[in-house]
């Protein structure tokens, strides 16, 4: 099976105060799969406003935010539930990890896993060609906090973000863009990419848009947790900190910590 990006739609299905929910709908058939259904009720409307068959339900990892309506879809729709192997994700049908392939049943999308750990310890990603549902691992201009993985295992799992292709869309779980770039503008003041990367962000913000997905070249270019190798990053951390970091594993964990205080 290709990847056939012509007949696929992505929207974000907004839950909670910040979460988003993202629907790839297939144009052809109406077939649509739902990452990390936190909530049950905008996902039933989505479907049913617009005429729509739920085919399969993804998740990245265990918490509620991303699985609390996973009950209700399932009563009311009998469909395959996909979610990482070693998370503690109650009601899967299929448990699933990195190097694993997905197809799902009459859908035009095959997605690779990847096993990302830090913000948990069972993390997963899902990409296919140009495109990657990372939960809550890599944000738009941040990252995830560190619930229960180390601060080694949450950077060695953005660096394999970092090395997939420079245009992959970027679709994370939470609006958090704006203070995220907020904080990347105080580690990095002279990054006029970040300013201009804020101002967009937030007039997307004051006009009630989504900024995502994002582009992994963007990430690159602004968020300060895939920039841990710049020397200007690290010294501004070694300022904050007070000390000198010996390496970039040091640096994120310092780059982490900044940002849980901020
Ligand atoms: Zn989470």
């Amino acid at each position: 099976m290709t990847n056939d990006a012509n007949q696929i739609e992505i929207v974000p299905i907004p839950a909670f105060s910040d979460n988003y929910m993202w629907a790839i709908v297939d144009t052809k058939t109406g077939r649509t799969l739902i990452f990390d259904p936190g909530e049950a009720h905008p996902v039933i409307d989505f479907l049913e406003k617009n005429k729509l068959t739920l085919a399969a339900i993804l998740i990245t990892h265990h918490h509620h935010d991303h699985t609390g309506g996973i009950t209700a879809l399932i009563s009311r729709y009998p469909i395959p539930v996909i979610g990482p192997l070693n998370d503690g994700v109650t009601s899967l049908t299929k448990k699933v990890n990195e190097p694993d392939e997905i197809t799902i049943t009459n859908f035009p999308l095959t997605f690779s896993v990847l096993a990302i750990p830090g913000h948990t310890k069972g993390h997963i990603a899902y990409y296919a060609k140009g495109m990657l549902f990372c939960g809550d691992t890599l944000f738009a201009g941040g990252c995830g906090r560190l619930f229960e993985g180390t601060a080694a295992q949450l950077y060695h799992s953005l660096q394999k973000i970092a090395a997939l292709p420079d245009d992959t869309k970027i679709y994370c779980a939470h609006e958090y863009t704006v203070k995220n770039l907020q904080f990347a503008a105080l580690v990095e003041p002279e990054n006029s990419e970040i300013q201009s990367r804020l101002q967009k962000v937030k007039t997307l913000r004051e006009n009630n848009l989504p900024t995502l997905p994002s582009l992994l070249s963007e990430e690159m270019a602004t968020n300060p947790f895939l920039r841990c190798h710049q020397t200007n990053v690290k010294s501004s951390l070694e300022n904050h900190a007070g000390k000198q970091l010996a390496d970039k594993i040091e640096i994120f964990a310092e780059l982490r910590q900044w940002k849980d205080r901020f």
